[in-house]
């Protein structure tokens, strides 16, 4: 799917919600899909606070939350105890290194297949939980760190 036309469908879920489409909304979601280093809230601000000097931390970090429930975005942990964010249009999971905390995105086109597997065994073993969506990470080495650490 082009870029634009993956916008296009984040606006439309933020539509549908009765989210506000603010200048600020607009940026971040625009950094979302064009940047998939998976930014913690400060390389997201430091990226963007040049170009629009009225966007403060805390409006950055409100508005990955807001885009988080909506399951536009997903929070990935990080090895320094902060989080980084993702975004999810393309289903996907994620390769971490333990060592360095490098977040590698891994494409597996039955993703949305073992989503549905694990949400109904869940439901099967907890009938009163509700899932909503699952996130699935693999931890090892980082072809640098196993290097490094050989020596
Ligand atoms: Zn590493
Ligand atoms: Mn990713």
């Amino acid at each position: 799917m082009k870029n634009e036309s993956v916008y296009d469908k984040s606006i439309a879920i933020l539509k549908e919600n009765h989210v506000r489409i603010t200048p600020q909304r607009q940026i971040i979601l625009k950094y979302l899909i064009n940047h998939h280093n998976h930014p913690s809230v400060e390389t997201i601000y430091k990226a963007l606070e040049k170009d629009f000097s009225n966007l403060s931390m805390a409006t950055v970090y409100n508005t990955l939350r807001l885009f988080e429930d909506l399951n536009i975005i997903i929070q990935l942990p990080n090895k320094d105890g902060g989080v980084r964010f993702d975004f999810f249009g393309t289903p996907h999971f994620h390769a971490i290194c333990e060592n360095c905390g490098k977040i590698m995105d891994i494409k597996y086109p039955k993703y949305n297949q073992l989503d549905q597997e694990l949400q109904s065994i869940t439901s099967d073993q907890e009938p009163d939980f509700t899932p909503t969506k699952s996130k699935i990470e693999v931890y090892g080495l980082c072809k640098a760190c196993a290097a490094k650490l050989k020596q």
